[in-house]
């Protein structure tokens, strides 16, 4: 007998055997089901504080308008004494606005969550007549 063949016809023993016993590696339930993608949020979406242009130079300048108006000026102007907490963009610069001192001003925390809101409003409305 030719050494080839026997040798062939052996390994074809083999594949069928093993082929015939093949079991899968686990139950279908305990498969691991596909990862879904993580929907992208608002923390992920968001350019980074550094790209929104809240770096070093924005903190200087914050310690700076603290310092220099140390009492909220929406509050100040209606008669209120309230301390600033907040350096704040009076053009926001997602509208144009600089982080030059002549557009900043201190502002206390529910007068710049108040602002933030009318801009993000006004934001929204820009992405809306974009999609138009
Ligand atoms: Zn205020």
């Amino acid at each position: 007998m030719c050494p080839s063949s026997a040798s062939g016809a052996r390994r074809q023993i083999v594949r069928a055997t093993h082929g015939s016993n093949d079991l899968p590696s686990r139950p279908p339930g305990l498969r691991a089901k596909p990862i879904a993608k993580a929907k992208p949020s608002n923390w992920t979406r968001r350019a980074s504080r550094h790209d929104r242009g809240y770096g070093t130079a924005h903190d200087k300048m914050r310690e700076r308008v603290l310092r220099e108006e140390p009492l909220c000026r929406i509050c100040d102007a209606s008669g209120l004494v309230t301390a600033t907490t907040t350096a704040d963009h009076i053009t926001p610069l997602a509208e144009g606005g600089t982080g030059d001192r002549d557009n900043m001003q201190g502002l206390c925390d529910p007068c710049h969550k108040a602002k933030t809101a009318r801009e993000a409003a006004r934001a929204r409305l820009r992405r809306r007549a974009d999609r138009h």
